[in-house]
């Protein structure tokens, strides 16, 4: 299974911090293993790692990075998603296994990033939402398989049911 770091691009923390928490979230419940965010946002990533307390697993988030060197530095596959790219079913099937990269924009994305990647992705050639568009690519590569499994090290865990809530309280760690 290719092990997915996805790196977010352009993020305004007082105007994309909802949309910003949501890819990230989507990220971590899709089966990416990481988020990467260009922008410094301490509450973002305090956020994201209470969810990771509290529902497990092992998902991390780092922001403040520099995009350009660590896109330059990356040495596995490049996956853009954007609304430009190769339709989703032709390219799912062409993500490998080994370290893939998942780039997601929130304002214009500069031209480097086309060139860099391996593979523009689109999931239709419509606007749309970064949240959407990623959610779709990775159900796409894993084919279903990520939505249900066990997180390690969880406080709680949902159990599904016909009608309201039933959460358990497993064992803190
Ligand atoms: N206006 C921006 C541009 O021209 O690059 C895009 C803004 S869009 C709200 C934010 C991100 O959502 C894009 O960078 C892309 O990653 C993703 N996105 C939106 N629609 C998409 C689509 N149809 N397929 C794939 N990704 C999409």
């Amino acid at each position: 299974m290719p092990d997915i770091t996805v790196l977010r691009l352009g993020h305004r923390p007082e105007r994309d911090k909802r949309i910003t928490t949501h890819v990230a979230l989507t990220a971590r419940a899709f089966g990416a293993r990481r988020i990467i965010v260009s922008t410094k946002d301490a509450v973002l990533e305090e956020s994201i790692n209470d969810v990771v307390k509290r529902f497990g697993g092992d998902f991390q988030i780092t922001t403040g990075v520099n995009w350009r060197r660590f896109l330059q530095d990356f040495q596995g596959t490049v996956v853009h998603l954007t609304m430009y790219g190769v339709p989703v079913d032709e390219a799912a099937p062409r993500v490998p296994e080994g370290d893939v990269l998942v780039v997601v924009g929130a304002e214009k994305v500069p031209p480097e990033v086309y060139q860099r990647a391996d593979l523009n992705v689109a999931v239709g050639n419509q606007p749309h939402s970064e949240v959407a568009a990623l959610a779709i690519l990775l159900d796409r590569v894993f084919q279903g398989r990520m939505l249900q499994r066990d997180y390690q090290g969880a406080q709680i865990k949902v159990l599904p049911c016909e009608r309201g809530k039933n959460v358990v309280e497993l064992s803190k760690q």
